[in-house]
């Protein structure tokens, strides 16, 4: 049975990945945090015409993670990437569940997990939120984050390094009180 977070389907034109590594070393990285899945075959699809930000297909025999095209640059970096991967696989570890009454795609223990395998996870949220600004909105429904349609005229050019970001902004004062959620 496939278990969409998201309704996204692979595309039949997955756009050509410009990140400055491998995204399948990234991935691979990423895995060395899930051994249960090492048989499982994983795909990162990088796709224009999606609205999540980020979002995992997950079925028996194998799991599509989409990330949208917003964030395939070349000065996107690494770890905010790995940080998005990681988030995604542990929707095959951390399953939805009702909570007070409400089904819940990232309940408690989620977040626990993901402080767990992200202790810096705040960092790379505030990069995403300063440099994607204008482009993404939440989606309370979905428990996610929507790319709008129009986000070219949005998105500013200049990508900061994690070591540049993190001596120009003071992440507690750029992360909105909210949650962001993938
Ligand atoms: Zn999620």
């Amino acid at each position: 049975m496939t278990r969409f977070i998201f309704t996204e389907k692979p595309s039949e034109n997955p756009e050509f990945p410009l990140f400055s590594f491998d995204i399948y070393v990234t991935l691979h990285k990423a895995l060395n945090r899930f051994p249960e899945l090492a048989t499982v075959p994983i795909h990162v699809w990088i796709q224009r015409k999606q609205k999540p930000l980020a979002c995992i297909s997950i079925d028996d025999d194998k799991h599509d993670i989409f990330l949208h095209s917003v964030l395939n640059h070349p000065d996107t970096p690494e770890q905010v990437i790995e940080y998005i991967l990681i988030h995604e696989l542990i929707h095959t570890r951390v399953p939805s569940r009702e909570v007070n009454g409400i089904m819940k795609i990232h309940p408690p223990e989620f977040f626990e997990e993901e402080k767990r395998l992200v202790p810096e996870r705040e960092l790379y949220w505030a990069w995403i939120y300063i440099h994607l600004n204008g482009c993404i909105y939440p989606d309370k429904k979905h428990e996610g984050t929507i790319v709008k349609r129009n986000w070219k005229k949005s998105i500013s050019g200049h990508r900061l390094s994690l070591e540049e970001f993190k001596r120009t902004f003071c992440i507690e004062h750029v992360l909105p009180t909210k949650q962001l959620l993938l």
